[in-house]
């Protein structure tokens, strides 16, 4: 699949990514480890090649990067090797034991980097897919009232464009995110948000799924896997929404539908980038219906069918307090009714 950051072949379905996973950063018998303390600088600013099988052991990665970074005046050799930034692995799942990276497999956040440094990690780092800079706030329309200005994180080089796999009652569902655009949701191998979310599906047994706050859509997706008719998603945060849509598509294997339409492109999303108003962008139909708005929570009610069986889940980022959460769950029952939760 052609990736919307990048344009190149970045993107791939979701059963060639699971099925990647016990071997992709596992080590070939050649490869060697060596562990660094990240709260101390490093010793020489020197770092081992990659493996001839193109692997390479996580802080060999980290000491590349960071004699670049030391090269171009960002780091002393006094700082700590963590100071470096946050790795993101592509994909990211639970892992027992720290990776052997091999090419494009991971995401660098960092909230020192330079365009040139990141231009440098990028070309001669070979497992560095993209390089972020960071800052301390995290990124989107996080408020319920979206009353706050969103932010977002900027892509100094290459592509950000990295999938997560979450484990859930039934098949695994990849989410793919542009990451200096979206929260960082890493999988923990078990995620009780999940768990219980599947576990009120398959006890209410819905006809309607709403996953009204959904970010890049695992739990609308997991919704979809676990067999509800219809099923809908919505973010006000055009990246969530967009990346739900297009998460539908990576998914749709394991989906009782047939194409998914995605209708609108990316980079014309982020002109609107918090919509009120729910629009339509992605949507696919055969024996499940699933569609993913661009909008307000508080006006998805517009778009909804007037039926039984509808179960919501408002998963927000900002958690409320209970009686914040009480008042929310009521104004929803008002509008829409059925079973509401938030997780
Ligand atoms: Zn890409
Ligand atoms: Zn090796």
């Amino acid at each position: 699949m052609k990736c919307p950051v990048c344009g190149e072949d970045c993107v791939e379905s979701a059963h060639e990514i699971i099925n990647q996973l016990p071997s992709i950063f596992a080590p070939c018998p050649k490869c060697s480890a060596r562990t660094l303390d990240k709260s101390a600088p490093l010793k020489e600013q020197s770092f081992r090649e990659p493996c001839a099988c193109g692997k390479r052991y996580i802080d060999e990665t980290f000491a590349h990067i960071y004699t670049i970074f030391v090269e171009e005046g960002i780091l002393s050799s006094s700082s700590p090797l963590k100071d470096v930034g946050y790795p993101l692995t592509h994909p990211g799942f639970a892992m027992a034991t720290a990776p052997y990276l091999k090419k494009d497999t991971l995401v660098l956040l960092s909230p020192v980097v330079s365009s040139t440094a990141a231009e440098r990690v990028v070309t001669e780092v070979p497992e560095i897919k993209g390089v972020v800079k960071c800052g301390r706030f995290v990124p989107g329309a996080l408020d319920v009232d979206l009353a706050k200005e969103p932010q977002t994180y900027e892509l100094l080089a290459g592509c950000d464009v990295r999938a997560d796999v979450f484990y859930t009652q039934t098949h695994p569902v990849v989410t793919y995110k542009q990451q200096s655009r979206l929260h960082i949701e890493f999988p923990r191998g078990y995620d009780p948000k999940i768990v219980s979310v599947g576990a009120h599906i398959k006890h209410l047994l819905p006809r309607i799924f709403v996953d009204a706050c959904c970010g890049a859509g695992t739990l609308g997706i997991l919704g979809g896997m676990l067999g509800v008719p219809r099923v809908f998603l919505n973010d006000a945060w055009y990246a969530a929404a967009f990346w739900a849509g297009f998460n539908l598509k990576v998914n749709s294997e394991f989906l009782l539908v047939g194409s998914v339409h995605i209708l609108k492109e990316y980079q014309d999303m982020e002109n609107q980038p918090v919509r009120k108003e729910p629009e339509l962008i992605a949507e696919a139909h055969g024996d499940q219906h699933i569609e993913v708005y661009h909008g307000d929570f508080r006006r998805l009610s517009q778009v909804l069918p007037r039926e039984r069986g509808i179960l919501t889940v408002i998963d927000l980022f900002e958690k409320g307090n209970s009686e914040f959460n009480k008042k929310l769950e009521q104004e929803w029952r008002g509008q829409v009714g059925g079973d509401v939760f938030i997780p």
